[in-house]
């Protein structure tokens, strides 16, 4: 534990007024948000000693950022004056208000915010987790495999690479495809794309299911003459023959691919220990209401980032207005107010189409766009302008404001 010192304790147990789950995205942007609104006694768990900007996983994997752009130390990210415990929780007990850790420490807590993000289950599906340790399988879903990832494709001349991506609940799920577009467009670049049969299966009905975006797409798709299977998933891997089944879910047939890549995003959900805390919703994750992000039966209880059970499109974009909503909420509850800020849905998801250009995909949770200029739907086209801010902007954004709690 740092900056452990003058801590209550309550019957022998260290106490915090304000205790947060996950030094994530969500856990650390808001510490340091309520800091900023001059709550005392925030204390975040969190057994990482590394902190990772995730939307840049999908460039390294595509080979336009390297590996250490994404990383900062934990210690160099946490707001001075709020207390780490380097741990994980195990278990939370509502009622008594306490989190146990896994060391067995014991805390307990006024309020308690649960941001511990979203499980990969990298063995999922059978085979995947064969594939991921074989020479030819990757993922931008985890650092090292996007790092793989890129050598993979960069050095593929010829053959057949099958992105694909999972059903069910996913964290940023356009990113299945971001890591293809990247490709496509350096093997276009090197004049290779001909001789290399791109496939992506996604699970849904159309390529992303925003209207605007999906036109986008698939023009992209047409150029670069990927072959597009939409309600299809993989279902296993065969890693010792690079075989990869996919599954049409509206007709049930199967169809067996012989890959020279694989780039399969992993299967996604709700951490697994957050079932038996009493605080989840019928899919694992933490139930609370999707406007104020206030547990439906605990309100001393809350939750944001990937762990919550709203259904907006899980993504730092969102998180941004959630950290906001939740901060003043709870900021208004501890002055003995009501919370009366509301989360909108609001969720975006980058595109990198090109290695220069990306499409900016912005919705609420019923997928409607949600532009950030109301009425103006450009920014869902194909746009150098977007790459420059997606690329270069929200990666400073991120680091100098949005952990500062400042964006
Ligand atoms: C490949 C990829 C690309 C993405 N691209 C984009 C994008 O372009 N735009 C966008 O807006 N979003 C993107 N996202 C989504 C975005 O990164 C997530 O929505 C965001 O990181 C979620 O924040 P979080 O804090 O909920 O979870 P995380 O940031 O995953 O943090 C969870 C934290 O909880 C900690 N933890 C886990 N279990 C425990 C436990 N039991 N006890 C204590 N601590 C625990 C972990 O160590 C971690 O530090 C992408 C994600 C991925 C994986």
């Amino acid at each position: 534990m740092s900056e452990g010192s003058g801590i209550p304790q309550r019957n022998g147990r260290t106490h915090h007024p304000v205790l947060i789950i996950g030094g994530g995205n969500a856990g650390i942007s808001l510490a340091a948000r309520l800091k900023r609104y001059k709550v005392k006694g925030i204390a975040v768990v969190d057994p990482s000693e590394q902190h990772l900007y995730q939307p840049f996983f999908s460039h390294i994997a595509g080979g336009t950022a390297k590996a250490e752009t994404a990383v900062r130390s934990q210690e160099s990210v946490m707001p001075k004056g709020i207390t780490w415990h380097r741990d994980s929780a195990t278990a939370i007990d509502p009622t008594a208000k306490t989190v146990t850790l896994a060391s067995g420490t014991i805390l307990t807590y006024e309020h308690l915010v649960v941001c511990p993000g979203i499980q990969k289950n990298w063995d999922g599906i059978p085979g995947l987790q064969a594939a991921y340790d074989s020479p030819f399988g990757a993922t931008n879903y985890s650092l090292d495999l996007a790092v793989k990832a890129w050598r993979l494709l960069s050095d593929l001349r010829s053959g057949t690479a099958v992105f694909t991506m999972p059903d069910g609940p996913i964290t940023c799920g356009g990113a299945a495809q971001k890591p293809m577009y990247l490709a496509c467009d350096y093997w276009r670049s090197q004049g290779v794309l001909g001789n290399i049969r791109v496939i992506l299966a996604v699970p849904t009905k159309t390529v992303y299911g925003v209207d605007v975006v999906d036109e986008e797409l698939n023009r992209k798709i047409a150029e670069y003459g990927i072959e597009l299977r939409c309600t299809t998933e993989l279902v296993r891997v065969n890693a010792d023959n690079r075989r990869a089944t996919l599954r049409d879910t509206t007709r049930g047939a199967e169809e067996e691919i012989q890959y020279d890549v694989l780039h399969a995003a992993p299967p996604q959900s709700a951490p697994d220990w957050i079932r038996t805390t009493g605080l989840a919703d019928d899919d694992g994750f933490v139930a609370v209401d999707k406007k104020t992000l206030r547990h439906l039966a605990y309100p001393t209880v809350w939750s944001l980032g990937d762990a919550a059970g709203t259904p907006n499109s899980k993504s730092g974009a969102a998180l941004r207005q959630q950290t906001n909503v939740l901060a003043k909420n709870l900021r208004a509850v501890l002055k003995g107010s009501q919370p009366s800020q509301k989360y909108n849905g609001y969720g975006a998801c980058p595109f990198t189409v090109s290695r220069s250009t990306v499409v900016l995909a912005e919705f609420d949770d019923t997928r409607t766009p949600k532009p950030s200029v109301p009425g103006w739907k450009g920014l869902a086209k194909e746009k150098r302008l977007t790459w420059l801010v997606e690329r270069y902007g929200f990666i400073r954004l991120y680091w100098y404001a949005i952990l500062k709690g400042r964006a």
